[in-house]
């Protein structure tokens, strides 16, 4: 079986500005998006998920390489972000619930039953 997950590179090289290009196709000419490339001195492999770029230190491998290299991430941080960019998430609730802050205010102090005396002044 394959207990190692593939991800798509190319939408991690269109995240950094690359070219879609359709799956499936083996090695193909590339523009490479790490350098600033303007011919296509790179060469991406859609069949097999790689990157290859051949001029610079640019980051190649596969989707999760690529990411590693790129933000400086571990291994396993690499696979997490590489699952967003290429939206291959696993399934389950994704918590995205954001600006759920607690409310500011807060009421304290109304100890004071909420009945008030009034003084019938006699
Ligand atoms: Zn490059």
């Amino acid at each position: 079986m394959n207990d190692f997950p593939v991800y798509r590179v190319i939408p991690v090289l269109v995240y950094y500005g690359g070219d879609e290009v359709s799956d499936g196709y083996g090695w193909k000419a590339y523009a490479c998006p790490f350098h600033g490339d303007r011919s296509a001195s790179a060469s991406v492999n859609t069949q097999d998920q790689l990157f290859n770029c051949h001029a610079g230190d640019c980051p190649k491998g596969n989707a999760v390489q690529i990411v590693m290299k790129q933000e400086g991430l571990t291994y396993g941080d690499a696979v997490i972000r590489t699952k967003q960019i290429s939206g291959q998430v696993d399934q389950g609730p994704s918590p995205s619930q954001r600006g759920r802050g607690s409310g500011g205010s807060r009421f304290g102090g109304s100890r004071s039953g909420g009945r008030r005396w009034s003084r019938a002044g006699r």
